[in-house]
């Protein structure tokens, strides 16, 4: 079986390839893990894997159903989520029950992914519940969840389940420095520490990394000499801003100094700033840096006035 871009798991690889060379998928199968774990490239795959018209091995990538699954264009997946919604609403699911009365369009199953199952309260899960217990013969559910325990039992007993690992160490740098192979050994063993071993968190951060922004950068080097006066520099024009653009910097700032902080504790640095920082300012400097950014960010959250947080800035910091 081609697994395609869902790395390491090797033991869920196994089950996978038992449950698709013995016709024997679970209906329901409740797939757990952290952001950036794979749950979706999973789903993605069992789905292709049920849809493949091809002969041989599935899914094969090669034949029309699985083109339209790996586009996400098969009309007999569908992704079981409102993503202008706050929780996952009762009145999806009733459009689910609907929808799943109706035979499948081209393939043999229909298959339901729901990418944030977590997300769903009492009521929806108890209205999920119910299709799950007589589900047509071509029902398939696939849940997704950061948290498997947000999940009623009744919902979970119903539910094959899937973990998914982190990546061995060793793998994950491997596939970073071919995404990134401009980026330092250095750079790379930061993201994949940071990460706790997922590809997505690693690639996001790495992501981000190359895109500090460049108030944060000014910030570095206001932050680095120590130098009052450039900071207000950085600062005196951000009183411009929205809130709502207040805080992405914010929040940069706080995780740049984090960032410094545990390169000074010895692991390996996160930003190249980090170094230029760590070597002008102390771990208890940076300590306090860190706890007025926090508390910047609540008071940016809690509706305070932008001025007011950069102006409480310019004397704290
Ligand atoms: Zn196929």
């Amino acid at each position: 079986m081609d697994f395609g871009d869902f790395y390491g798991n090797d033991g869920l690889k196994r089950r996978l390839q038992a449950a698709v060379v013995q016709n024997k998928m679970p209906h329901s199968i409740l797939i757990s893990g952290p952001a950036g774990s794979g749950k979706k490239t999973l789903a993605t795959l069992i789905a292709a894997a049920l849809q493949c018209t091809g002969s041989g091995e599935k899914p094969c990538r090669r034949c029309n159903a699985c083109r339209k699954v790996f586009s996400h264009q098969h009309p007999d997946v569908i992704i079981a989520d409102d993503a202008s919604k706050k929780i996952v609403p009762v009145s999806l699911i009733r459009e689910i029950r609907a929808d799943m009365a109706i035979y499948p369009n081209e393939g043999n199953r229909k298959i339901y992914i729901f990418p944030r199952a977590h997300d769903m309260n009492d009521a929806a899960q108890n209205a999920l519940l119910k299709i799950m217990e007589e589900p047509p013969t071509y029902g398939v559910f696939l849940l997704l969840t950061e948290n498997a325990d947000k999940l009623l039992p009744t919902i979970r007993s119903r539910c094959a389940e899937w973990g998914l690992s982190p990546l061995p160490p060793a793998l994950l740098q491997q596939l970073l420095h071919r995404q990134f192979p401009e980026r330092s050994d250095e750079e790379i063993e930061s993201a994949q520490f940071r990460s706790g071993g997922y590809l997505g968190q690693a690639l996001e951060m790495l992501h981000s990394a190359g895109a500090l922004l460049p108030q944060t950068v000014a910030f570095a080097q206001a932050y680095t000499a120590n130098n009052r006066h450039a900071l207000l520099q950085v600062l005196v024009p951000m009183e411009k801003l929205k809130r709502e653009q207040l805080l992405p910097i914010l929040v940069q700032w706080h995780m740049l100094l984090e960032q410094t902080l545990l390169f000074q504790a010895g692991l390996p640095a996160a930003f190249p700033e980090c170094r230029a920082i760590a070597r002008r300012r102390t771990g208890a400097e940076l300590l306090r840096g860190v706890q007025i950014l926090q508390r910047a960010q609540v008071l940016a959250t809690a509706n305070v006035g932008v001025g007011h947080i950069c102006g409480a800035l310019s004397v704290q910091l």
